[in-house]
């Protein structure tokens, strides 16, 4: 095996038995995404230098026997979380000329681990999609299948690390922009609980909804990034003082005792049936393994998706007002006065999907119809929360479908967003609870492509996600298997 092809917690024992350096390491992954980058398009911006600086100073602390689980490891990174000194355009021309002057918590976290940052990663603008296709600087292509999405918004991410350009990397998830990519991709993906990471620095769509997570090549990495940048952060007013777990240890086979929520509506909403006999087999899998399953229902979940898209562009609209010429970013040239420098900068700036959020949003808090669209969609969706809490009385965490369907083609939804919306309607409704959700790969259709098992948990138990997961994952093999690139 490669370098380049492992997973951080492979690569950290080879460090510690000084089989191996970072500089190594990551001369590998660099070499890779050579290889393979003009194929699929992850990264808006690479920085090899920076990389081969943090590996050297992660090599003279695993010398001095400093190490942690991140240390030397080459991670990628969202480009909507700021990175210091390194351009933040959330896949934005608004923001095509942003450097943020600080560093996000997760940022600074990962950099006192020691971690070596590859790059900033290909997502849809601001974060709004789900196929990367609406990022300013072009499509990411699916590593199983160039010709297809790599699922969005953080598809570059994803693909990032189904492509083994990185070892592991961060997204942000606002309605399922880290569980639906990495099912696009075959690779792990968590959503943690709202508040779980603090979200400073994180440049925000809606900010009741937005969570950074970890993609992972497998279970344990994504428990090792997890405990690297969960936490307490005062600058973040939402973010949870509760101690942080130690994830990794929570990672135990047996399930015996462990009770699976099956939502009987899921199953019932079109799922594409290479999609449900997938995730089928892997709740036989589950049950084999000492789980018992029960039928639960989360009857408003019909709902789920018509309350997210008047709460998100309501956030959005709000978020967004920000960019507007004056203090940072893109200006539009040659304008007449400061109106019509703001209205061009934000003609000019802003892709159409973004100026479609901003206009709903816009329009749902006016006055006159604010109690009848965001009041009434915040009633439902505590609604919502309640179905999970009277579930999660019946079960420990819920086993369904990531995605409705696998990965589709590059422009195939492009002009339909309604069809765009429903790739999430099985993981917006996590977002709108605020509890923590993962996918991971539990199998593949018969062109290859994979297909994703999503299991929430109750808030703040992420360790009961892990566990079911990685029990999953010790027992199959699909998170072996490589695209052919
Ligand atoms: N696809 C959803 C949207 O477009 C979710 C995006 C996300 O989670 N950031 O809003």
């Amino acid at each position: 095996m490669k370098l380049y092809q492992m997973t951080a917690h492979q690569l950290h024992q080879l460090l510690l038995r000084k089989e191996v350096t970072s500089r190594e390491i990551t001369q590998s992954v660099l070499q890779r995404v050579e290889e393979v980058e003009g194929r699929i398009h992850a990264f808006i911006t690479l920085t090899p230098e920076m990389a081969l600086e943090q590996a050297a100073a992660a090599d003279r602390r695993i010398q001095k026997g400093e190490a942690g689980p991140m240390t030397g490891i080459p991670v990628a990174i969202k480009d909507v979380i700021c990175t210091q000194g390194v351009l933040t355009t959330c896949g934005s021309h608004i923001l095509e000329n942003f450097i943020p002057p600080y560093d996000a918590t997760v940022t600074q976290k990962l950099k006192a681990a020691g971690a070596v940052f590859i790059g900033k990663t290909n997502m849809d603008e601001f974060a709004m999609g789900s196929s990367t296709e609406n990022s300013f600087y072009g499509p990411t292509r699916n590593p199983w299948d160039l010709a297809r999405i790599p699922g969005g918004s953080s598809g570059g991410s994803a693909a990032a690390v189904a492509a083994d350009e990185c070892i592991v990397s961060l997204g942000s998830d606002t309605g399922g922009s880290i569980r639906q990519p990495a099912a696009c991709c075959g690779v792990v993906g968590m959503k943690p609980t709202y508040g779980r990471v603090s979200r400073y620095g994180l440049v925000a769509f809606a900010s009741s909804l937005d969570q950074i997570g970890p993609f992972s090549k497998d279970v344990q990495d994504s428990a090792l990034l997890l405990k690297v940048i969960s936490g307490h952060e005062p600058r973040d007013s939402t973010s949870v003082d509760l101690p942080v777990p130690d994830y990794p240890q929570a990672l135990v086979e047996d399930l015996r005792g462990m009770v699976l929520g099956v939502p009987r509506e899921t199953f019932a909403q079109g799922v594409d049936p290479r999609v449900a006999g997938s995730v089928g087999e892997a709740i036989e899998v589950l049950k084999k393994l000492g789980a018992k399953t029960v039928d639960v229902s989360l009857p408003h979940g019909n709902y789920a998706l018509a309350v997210y898209y008047l709460i998100a562009p309501c956030e959005a609209s709000s978020n967004l007002a920000r960019y507007d010429g004056v203090k940072y970013g893109f200006r539009a040239r040659g304008t007449d006065d400061l109106l019509d420098m703001y209205q061009e900068t934000r003609w000019q700036g802003f892709g159409a999907e973004v100026k479609r959020r901003i206009m709903l949003g816009t329009y749902a808090l006016s006055a006159g119809y604010y109690d009848a669209y965001y009041l009434k969609a915040s009633r439902v969706r505590t609604l919502i929360r309640k179905d999970f809490e009277e579930a999660f009385q019946r079960c420990d965490v819920l086993v369904l479908p990531t995605a409705p369907t696998p990965a589709f083609r590059i422009g195939e939804k492009m002009d339909d967003p309604l069809q765009m919306y429903l790739s999430d309607i099985f993981t917006i409704p996590c977002n709108l609870a605020g509890l923590p959700g993962l996918s991971l790969p539990c199998g593949f259709t018969a062109e290859g492509l994979p297909i994703g098992l999503q299991v929430l948990g109750n808030f703040f138990q992420e360790e009961k996600i892990l566990r079911v997961a990685w029990a999953f994952e010790q027992n199959t093999d699909h998170h072996r298997r490589k695209p052919n690139l």
